[in-house]
């Protein structure tokens, strides 16, 4: 692992250089040697990965998809497939000339790399949970990812900071968890509103005049909309660091807008965008200005969502990652599901300078896109878009949206909750239409219970709400 401060300000061809050398030793010496999978897929499929000579030969190897993964009825170890097994005692590497560019001594692999330390999951939002494992070795990459991303936000001991992420076995709770530690500021990990609940995360910001927030968006939204309620101020707040779900920039607008409305000391608003599949989550410097990437832990490509051609520069297309340095579980052109409204970038950040590889636009889920019946065919709906319309919203405070059939034709139907003191019923009629226009669809809306609504998308119990429910008879 080289120093951050050199990686990154390298430039272009550097890390393109780098990248090539690690994916060579990551395929010849670990997949082809020691992971169930690849070695087996290279073996039927006559792959030789010693052909693959650097990143652009790359797409002569296949996907892997996150359901190839899964346990399966008649194999429940499937995920162990995806783990490089740990190297026998006394193991040598047959004489290679070392890796120039790290300029280390071959020693052979060391065996306590390659043990279990423990297992993170994908936070199943869509398919179920996948497991991933990391070692001691992928747990301090893990650290480093949050040292690296505390350093692309700015952050410093000084800042007292809450964490509200949901505390679970996921990556996501605790890089941010170990990245607080590491940098010695005085943190409370609160588990986010599962663990400690609304009421008492706002208490503690309050009392420990926290300036800084780290919170999923929706939640933060709610947050911020219900600190009136409880009595609570937020006068030293001064930056949330939103993370885990989908934020497109008109959250990132409303919620300096809510922090303005609460009398917040500053209206910093920052973005992360963690991936299970890269075992860790990357941040930016400032919003719209892309994720800032380990181009040394992973490698990014965009490819088309349906073709799988790899897209270039700037395109938008779907999130596959490779693992340039891993132990454990180890991935090889995963496709995450995610499609990067702006995709991969690897000219210089305008803002910070830095030159690592960022991922751009909004983070939309794939799983999110469906294919509805209308009246005169069929109709493409974006859930992600419906989710910004709403999220965006300043007269609502929760929301679900259910797909239903009625007879041949599909529908919308929104369930919400305005913000205290909305006239709900001029809501609808504003925003029944507007809907309706967007989506070309019928839709309908209808008013429910704070409680309601809170229990059905999961506010407190999921570690992102749940907010569409397809009903449809498939
Ligand atoms: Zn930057």
């Amino acid at each position: 692992m080289q120093a951050w401060n050199k990686i990154s300000r390298m430039p272009a061809p550097a890390i393109k250089k780098m990248q090539d050398e690690l994916l060579r030793k990551m395929l010849n010496e670990e997949l082809a040697v020691r992971h169930p999978y690849y070695r087996t897929l290279f073996k039927d499929n006559n792959l030789d990965p010693a052909e693959i000579r650097g990143v652009e030969d790359l797409n002569k190897l296949p996907f892997t998809a996150k359901e190839d993964m899964l346990p399966r009825e008649d194999d429940l170890r499937n995920p162990k497939k995806f783990v490089l097994e740990v190297p026998a005692a006394g193991e040598k590497k047959e004489k290679k000339k070392g890796l120039a560019l790290f300029g280390k001594k071959d020693k052979g692999p060391d065996i306590d790399d390659y043990k279990l330390h423990t297992l993170y999951f994908s936070a199943g939002r869509t398919a179920k949970p996948v497991p991933f494992e990391y070692t001691h070795y992928d747990l301090n990459n893990l650290k480093e990812a949050g040292r690296r991303a505390f350093d692309i936000l700015e952050l410093t001991r000084d800042d007292t900071l809450i964490n509200a992420f949901t505390y679970a076995p996921n990556a996501f709770f605790w890089q941010m968890f170990y990245s607080t530690i590491d940098i010695g500021s005085t943190a409370l990990q609160t588990g986010g509103g599962k663990v400690l609940g609304m009421e008492k995360i706002l208490k503690a910001m309050d009392n420990l005049e926290a300036p800084v927030f780290v919170c999923a968006p929706g939640y933060t939204l709610f947050a911020l909309q219900t600190l009136d309620f409880f009595g609570f101020s937020a006068e030293e707040l001064e930056r949330i660091v939103l993370g885990i779900d989908y934020i497109p920039m008109e959250v990132v607008e409303k919620t300096k807008k809510l922090m303005t409305a609460v009398g917040a000391k500053d209206q910093k608003v920052q973005r992360m965008y963690f991936v299970s599949e890269a075992k860790s989550g990357w941040a930016e410097c400032k919003p719209d200005y892309g994720y800032h990437t380990n181009p040394d832990h992973v490698l990014i490509e965009i490819v088309d969502p349906v073709s799988g051609a790899v897209l270039g520069e700037g395109e938008k297309g779907e999130v596959v990652v490779t693992h340039l340095d891993a132990r454990g579980t180890v991935l090889l052109r995963c496709k995450t599901g995610d499609i990067a409204t702006g995709g991969l970038v690897t000219e210089p950040c305008p803002n910070c300078k830095r030159t690592v590889p960022r991922i751009m636009g909004d983070i939309e889920r794939k799983s999110m896109y469906y294919e509805m019946q209308g009246k005169e065919g069929p109709v493409h709906f974006n859930g992600n878009h419906l989710r910004k319309i709403m999220m965006a919203r300043e007269d609502v405070l929760l929301w679900y949206v259910e797909l239903n059939r009625d007879q041949s034709e599909d529908t919308l139907k929104v369930v919400l909750k305005g913000v205290s003191g909305t006239d709900e019923a001029a809501l609808i009629n504003s925003l029944e239409p507007e809907l309706q226009n967007e989506f070309k669809l019928p839709v309908t809306i209808e008013t429910s219970t704070l409680d309601a609504v809170a229990n059905k998308i999961g506010l407190e119990k999921y570690i992102t709400e749940q907010v569409i429910f397809d009903n449809r008879n498939h």
